[in-house]
């Protein structure tokens, strides 16, 4: 190997390199992170970024494969560059806010167009119960669904009382 401070091709299938990202047909729909085997991509602050670590890549394509956009390309190569170790942010996109408690908690436009679906009856239906937990994050959700009680969750498990014994 010559000495290398550049990034380098390789032929491909090689097992190292980077991946493109198309920024205008990505939704941030997440599928390529949750499938990524290496955890070379992840999910960034409020779910709204998508990170990168090329380091961790190897290269498999299932990001590719799964990805309903078309938006990953594969680009084999080395890069000898420290960057190459620390996290990149890909794509970053707007949150959207719990309409409860304004906490963000996903990204708008995923939350746009699955609502846009739903009040367009496209291939989604939701009962308007469903519909209304939909804006909500996690912590409303939950809260909603007990009613707006935040003390106690009805599955909740009593906790045990301990009898201490004479030694
Ligand atoms: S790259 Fe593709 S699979 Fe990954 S978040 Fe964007 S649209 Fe979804
Ligand atoms: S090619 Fe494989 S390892 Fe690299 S980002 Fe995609 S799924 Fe992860």
């Amino acid at each position: 190997m010559p000495t290398v401070h550049q990034p380098l091709n390789l032929p491909q299938d090689a097992p190292y390199g980077t991946v493109e990202l198309d920024l205008s047909a990505c939704t941030m729909c997440q599928s390529c992170v949750w499938l990524c085997p290496t955890d070379a991509l992840s999910i960034g602050e409020h779910k709204c970024e998508l990170v990168f670590v090329e380091s961790h890549c190897i290269q498999c394509g299932m990001c590719q494969s799964i990805c309903p956009e078309d938006a990953l390309k594969l680009r084999p190569r080395i890069d000898p560059q420290p960057s190459a170790d620390t996290q990149q942010i890909l794509h970053q996109v707007e949150p959207f806010k719990c309409t409860s408690c304004g906490v963000p908690f996903v990204a708008k436009s995923m939350m746009d167009r699955l609502l846009a679906r739903i009040w367009g009856r496209k291939g989604v239906q939701a009962s308007e119960d469903v519909q209304e937990l939909i804006p909500l994050c996690h912590s409303c959700q939950i809260q909603k669904q007990q009613g707006g009680n935040t003390k106690r969750a009805p599955m909740m498990i009593k906790p045990r009382q301990v009898s201490r014994q004479p030694l």
